[in-house]
């Protein structure tokens, strides 16, 4: 591969095209350097493209740390969560900046953090509420998004477009970091357009190429739980855990993910997860859920196993799944079964797809729940006991889980397995209607050791030159995620990376 000539020369490299790798790009160039912007697929966006868009904010770094610090169980070294606290607080500055370039407005939705711990209160959502005259489907017809996620990388798109320093390369997959003779990394070696091509970087490369949601292979070596299905994208295939570390890197808490439960497609070209609705989140001890969730789950042997509508459901549910039964070699919860009733049915579609693709259409999930009982992807059945045949349960348990189940229903008494009162819905009204999920991972928060500049550090906890890392693949979400933490880390992390790369001697 070294012998292949050199095609450019730039001063930073950025790897992958989602919120990180763009602001990571935008501030190189406002730091004067020549940037390339390498991404691997067709489109630009990664997950960020699909995301809700809620980038979270806080307005004391004090109270943000005490936060951080008790939500990442000490899996986060404390100077890393300094620096982060102080950024988020000075996050909505350096946004607003950027929300100019599309004439953009934006808002602040005040909501505290998921869980009534130290800090928790100083924290709110900035998000993207408009971009004047901006057409999601026409601009990024590859793309869905859970809410705002588009508007906000609108604006990183604008903010890329509008400097000419930047040159964003599409189809252009980095397979391996370059090192120069003192062993600094000085550039990548990329496969554009189907040529192996060689690129050098004077001031740094910058991986933001995003986790390994879509590469089932290597999940089995880091997690137990399997199978999971990612939600947004092909792209994110670890190439960036594996080229950092072929030059010493460290990894960190590989085990974590941000993930739930949802649906497979009939048609297995379709690989992603269709998660499930998405209700409000809730606070433990402070603020009860206020709607139903409409289903319920049971696992392979017809019992209910987990609380199906946790506080932070679409962040936590998928640890739920994680039990194996060393005597069968099965994990007793994948698949689960959604079950629910037809009262429930007509209540809300009970899941939704957001991807980010050029070749596969998103399914659009039907409104009545109707179309995916004739795709097969929900079953219908008049009675209880025709349940227990397909799913190949004992009659005689199902119907004890439903019996306790629909009991627990129509009273205020504790849930053993701690689903609170105003989110249950009984499972009364044939007929009755019911489907496998599988774990789900939205985004991974395995993640490559860095220290408060993002430079990657080997496993002795030295630098390695000329390396950065930015977004989800750099995650400081060690233990205990916070929603909106992963959309600020992109912002945060990549205008620190660049920073740190354009101030290095080339
Ligand atoms: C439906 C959904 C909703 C979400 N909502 C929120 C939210 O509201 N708030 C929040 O904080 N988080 C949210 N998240 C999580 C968040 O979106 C991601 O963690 C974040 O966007 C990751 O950004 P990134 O830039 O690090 O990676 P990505 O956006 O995934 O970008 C990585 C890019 O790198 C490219 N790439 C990969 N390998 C290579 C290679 N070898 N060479 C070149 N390019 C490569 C990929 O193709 C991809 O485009 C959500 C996730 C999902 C799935």
């Amino acid at each position: 591969m070294t012998d292949l000539p050199r095609q450019d020369m730039v001063d930073v490299i950025v790897v992958g095209y989602g919120f990180a790798g763009g602001a990571a790009a935008i501030a190189a160039a406002d730091a004067g350097c020549r940037v390339t912007v390498l991404e691997k697929m067709a489109v630009p966006g990664g997950i960020s493209i699909c995301s809700g868009g809620g980038m979270r904010v806080a307005s004391d770094a004090a109270k943000a740390l005490a936060y951080l610090e008790a939500t990442n169980q000490g899996t986060i070294e404390r100077p890393l969560l300094e620096r982060f606290a102080r950024e988020m607080t000075e996050l909505r500055g350096h946004f607003e900046q950027l929300a100019q370039a599309s004439g953009a407005t934006l808002k602040i939705i005040a909501r505290p953090a998921n869980y009534a711990l130290p800090g928790w209160d100083t924290f709110h959502f900035l998000e993207v509420d408009e971009v004047p005259g901006f057409d999601p489907r026409t601009e990024f017809p590859h793309a869905r998004s859970l809410r705002a996620g588009i508007n906000a990388f609108k604006v990183v798109a604008d903010n890329v477009r509008a400097r000419p320093a930047i040159d964003v390369r599409f189809g252009a997959a980095v397979t391996r970091l370059e090192r120069d003779a003192d062993g600094c990394v000085c550039g990548v070696v990329a496969t554009i357009d189907g040529h192996a091509t060689r690129i050098g970087a004077r001031r740094g490369v910058i991986l933001a190429c995003g986790g390994f949601e879509a590469n089932a292979a290597m999940q089995q070596q880091y997690w137990q739980l399997r199978p999971v299905l990612p939600a947004a994208t092909r792209g994110n295939t670890g190439d960036g855990l594996r080229m950092a570390q072929a030059v010493g890197a460290d990894l960190r808490h590989m085990w974590h993910f941000h993930g739930s439960y949802g649906f497979r497609h009939p048609d297995p070209a379709y690989v992603f997860g269709i998660r499930t609705k998405k209700l409000p989140d809730w606070t433990p001890g402070v603020q009860p859920p206020t709607a139903p969730l409409s289903w319920i789950l049971v696992d392979r042997t017809g019992r209910r196993f987990m609380n199906e509508y946790e506080p932070y459901a679409h962040d936590t549910s998928a640890r739920a799944f994680d039990r194996f039964d060393a005597t069968t070699l099965q994990m007793p919860a994948v698949p689960a079964t959604m079950l629910f009733d037809e009262t429930r049915r007509k209540l809300y579609p009970v899941a939704r797809s957001f991807i980010n693709d050029p070749d596969i259409r998103c399914y659009d999930w039907s409104d009545d729940n109707l179309k995916e009982v004739d795709l097969g992807m929900l079953q219908r059945a008049d009675t209880l006991d025709e349940v227990a045949r397909a799913l190949q349960v004992d009659p005689a348990v199902l119907h004890a889980t439903i019996g306790r189940w629909n009991d627990l229903c129509a009273t205020d008494a504790a849930d053993p397995l701690g689903r609170p009162a105003g989110s249950r819905a009984p499972v009364v009204d044939p007929p009755f209607y019911f489907g496998h999920v599988w774990p789900v991972v939205s985004n991974t928060q395995g993640a490559l050791a860095h220290d408060v500049e993002q430079r990657v550090l080997d496993p002795y906890g030295a630098p390695i030159a000329g390396l950065y890392v930015a977004g989800e693949l750099g995650s400081i979400w060690g233990y205990v995620y916070l929603s909106g933490g992963n959309l600020a880390e992109c912002f945060i992390s990549g205008r620190i990376a660049a920073h740190a790369a354009a101030a290095r001697a080339a």
